[in-house]
């Protein structure tokens, strides 16, 4: 006896309650149930005329990135939303035309189809630059400039930052900023792990209550987490105020790795004056450019990293990075109000210059947000040991 899809009671085929869909008939207790089950194809109807006007993706989209890499979990939302679908031999499969309407794509739980997803909340977008002549910043100098200007008009009493090592090139070394000089020297960008935490606690005890703490996700998930753990020491006993200022970040390197790997290109690290990472390759600069594909460090890239699915330091109050913006510029996501509010004013009182970053620059930070979340699934590994096929 066939069982109302529904309410999942059986019913007898006689019902006067039927309904056809994909070639196939199925039976209703009652006519509430038929037309809940109508109801369901007039929405796949309504949401592919909603997003008719929006980006084409096709099933071939949903294959390349879900179903051939092994991530796909039978859950068949696919398939119920497209006559065109069905499993065949364990796997959604195209058996009809595609019209590239994208509502399988969107219904699927393993994709990601929102902004918010990929970059996490965000009050306002911008690229800026600084205005201060004496800030030699990685990309625009506004992390270095904002700390400046929050120095200097007594809004925080202290920095956790991230200077280079005297004594070992390019090793870093956290320090507590409370000078000019020492917010000044940690302007750039070290693709190695910096402890930065012990600082962070050191200037709690040593009295600094307002604190300006700088680093990429990992470092402000620490922060978070010490702030909003029940047992996180931040909640519990070291009360302070720390505007946390996040790093985009998609790699770094053991430091002994990425040494042996420069000195096996005749590169001594004391010999180096810039590192960047632009367009999927390691940019070093000494009296000349060298350009390596990050694929070539691939075994020297922390283990944390391969794994680690936030670019854009989601729990900062505001996050800055090089994706997005034009050379000499930095992105900025203004997150909470503070951030939003502490931005504006260092722009108003002269220490940046501000404008708001254009959709496409904001297309660029969502791809590279993108190509980090989907690490969670080991896309690229499947694919190459074939496990995902
Ligand atoms: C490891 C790492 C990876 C990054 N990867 C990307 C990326 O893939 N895409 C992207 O768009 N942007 C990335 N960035 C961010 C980018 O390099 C710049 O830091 C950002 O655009 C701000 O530039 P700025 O000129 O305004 O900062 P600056 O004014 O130069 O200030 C830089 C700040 O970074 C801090 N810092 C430097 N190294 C570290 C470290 N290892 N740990 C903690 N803090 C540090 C310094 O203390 C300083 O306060 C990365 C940054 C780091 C540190
Ligand atoms: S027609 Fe079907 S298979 Fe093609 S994109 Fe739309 S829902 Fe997916
Ligand atoms: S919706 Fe996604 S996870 Fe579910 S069956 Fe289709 S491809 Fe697989
Ligand atoms: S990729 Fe992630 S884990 Fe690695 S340094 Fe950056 S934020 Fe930390």
């Amino acid at each position: 006896m066939p069982i109302d899809p529904i309410c999942k009671k059986t019913v007898d085929e006689t019902t006067p309650f039927k309904s056809i869909y994909k070639n196939k008939e199925y039976y209703f207790c009652s006519e509430e149930c038929k037309k809940k089950f109508d109801e369901l194809d007039k929405s796949v109807i309504r949401v592919r005329r909603s997003l008719k006007d929006k980006e084409r993706i096709s099933f071939g989209k949903l294959k390349r990135e879900i179903i051939e890499p092994g991530i796909c979990t039978l859950c068949g939302a696919c398939v119920a939303s497209c006559e065109a679908l069905a499993v065949v031999n364990g796997k959604p499969t195209l058996k009809g035309p595609c019209t590239a309407c994208g509502v399988c794509y969107n219904q699927c739980p393993r994709t990601i189809t929102t902004e918010s997803s990929l970059i996490g909340s965000v009050r306002d977008v911008f690229t800026a630059k600084t205005l201060l002549p004496e800030v030699k910043g990685q990309d625009g100098g506004v992390v270095t400039s904002m700390l400046l200007y929050a120095l200097e008009e007594g809004l925080m009493d202290s920095a956790v930052v991230t200077v280079k090592s005297d004594e070992e090139p390019w090793k870093p070394v956290p320090i507590v900023a409370q000078t000019r000089e020492d917010i000044l020297r940690s302007a750039g960008s070290i693709y190695v792990h910096s402890l930065t935490m012990e600082s962070l606690m050191s200037a709690i005890k040593r009295g600094s209550r307002s604190i300006g703490f700088v680093g990429p996700s990992c470092n402000i998930d620490a922060v978070y987490k010490m702030q909003t753990s029940p047992y996180g020491l931040l909640h519990m006993f070291m009360r302070a105020n720390i505007l946390k200022l996040g790093l985009f970040c998609m790699d770094t390197f053991h430091y002994d790795g990425l040494k042996s790997f420069l000195e096996s290109k005749n590169i001594p690290l004391s010999a180096v004056t810039e590192m960047k990472i632009r367009k999927g390759k390691l940019v070093v600069k000494t009296d000349s450019e060298h350009i390596f594909p990050l694929s070539d460090i691939d075994a020297i890239r922390s283990g944390s990293c391969t794994v680690c699915t936030d670019l854009t330091a989601e729990k900062s109050d505001i996050s800055f990075g090089g994706v997005g913006s034009n050379e000499g510029y930095t992105t900025v996501l203004a997150r909470t109000g503070l951030g939003l509010e502490l931005f504006k004013d260092a722009a108003d009182r002269g220490y940046i210059k501000i404008e708001p970053l254009e959709r496409n620059g904001l297309e660029r930070v969502l791809r590279q947000a993108k190509a980090k979340k989907v690490q969670m699934y080991m896309i690229k590994k499947r694919i190459e040991t074939g496990k995902g096929i």
